[in-house]
């Protein structure tokens, strides 16, 4: 297996979340939830969309995963059935081998794709680190929309995750600024969040994109579809594809059905476009421009 980047490289914290359905399927290949700061499952969320708020809605079993842990977790777990790691970017000549068959799951790049489809101007994110371990009620999945974009926090028993997604007038700067531009919409998302140290962690791309395969490859996780970060569906998605893919190719059996792929990219579209909608942020130009995008993935069902 080819990868340009040993498992959490930088080490800094990194925090997701996944239905709790897949805390058990790594569970069941071994992977401890500790392993993930996984100490509780949440089955509520707090919310400020389209009024004022926050309000508390409860919703299906989640948890708190820290990305370092499950990326060390999943390694471990190929190199223990004897997969071998080249680290590097994966050479041409293997993408252009006609007798190899290629899982391509290298992310929102898909270098082996044929097509990609995706935003002109992509909505962006930022995310910034606190490693004290949080109180309970600040661990449990907050989103709030202002008038740019939108914030949001989740933490686990390694810390919190404080994330910030839109344009470049919410997301440029330092923490500090950035702490107070969320302070005017919502100031309840960052009470208790220091105001100097946040420590800068990911960025980038966080809007639907997917792409279609090249003749030999087959596309996994994000490579083959980018769900909009306000799902949190990526890695349990991700995952799914993965068992399904390599059981099909390998064993020549599938682990129950896979569901149609265009017909999951239009509900997942109409959905984030219904979310973008009712928030404030919605009429702001990147925004409307993401919109329409968005119309067009939910009427393209093929
Ligand atoms: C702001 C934000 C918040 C999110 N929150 C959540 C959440 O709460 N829950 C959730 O489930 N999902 C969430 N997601 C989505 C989730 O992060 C992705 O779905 C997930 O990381 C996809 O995993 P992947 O392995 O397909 O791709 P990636 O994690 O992008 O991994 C691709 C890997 O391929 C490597 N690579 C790239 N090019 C090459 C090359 N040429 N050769 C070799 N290696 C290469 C990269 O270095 C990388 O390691 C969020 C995303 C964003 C942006």
């Amino acid at each position: 297996m080819w990868t340009d980047r040993q498992p959490a490289y930088h080490n800094r914290l990194h925090i997701e979340r996944v239905p709790a359905q897949t805390i058990a399927l790594l569970v069941d290949y071994g992977v401890p939830p500790a392993a993930l700061g996984v100490d509780r499952l949440f089955e509520q969320r707090y919310l400020q969309w389209s009024g004022t708020g926050p309000v508390c809605l409860n919703g299906a079993a989640s948890a708190n995963v820290s990305r370092p842990g499950l990326e060390r977790a999943l390694f471990g777990l190929a190199e223990s059935c004897g997969v071998k790691f080249c680290i590097g970017a994966v050479p041409y000549a293997a993408i252009a081998d006609p007798a190899r068959l290629l899982f391509d799951a290298t992310g929102r790049a898909g270098v082996t794709a044929a097509r990609r489809w995706r935003p002109a101007n992509p909505v962006v994110s930022r995310t910034f680190q606190f490693t004290a371990s949080p109180a309970p009620h600040h661990a449990t999945l907050a989103l709030a929309a202002g008038s740019e974009g939108y914030a949001y926090r989740l933490g686990n028993r390694h810390g919190l995750c404080l994330g910030v997604v839109g344009g470049r007038d919410l997301i440029r700067g330092q923490w500090p600024e950035i702490r107070e531009r969320i302070v005017r919409f919502a100031p309840w998302i960052v009470s208790g969040l220091p105001g100097a140290d946040g420590q800068a962690g990911r960025a980038g791309a966080c809007s639907l994109q997917w792409a279609d395969a090249g003749p030999r490859a087959i596309l996994i996780g994000d490579a083959a579809i980018a769900r909009d970060a306000l799902s949190s569906q990526g890695l349990a998605m991700g995952l799914g594809a993965a068992l399904h893919a390599v059981s099909k190719a390998v064993i020549g059996s599938t682990p129950g059905p896979q569901r149609n792929g265009p017909v999951q990219r239009a509900e997942h579209a109409r959905r984030v476009l219904a979310m973008i909608s009712a928030a404030a942020f919605g009429s702001q130009p990147l925004w409307k421009e993401y919109g329409g995008f968005l119309q067009k993935a939910a009427m393209k069902l093929a």
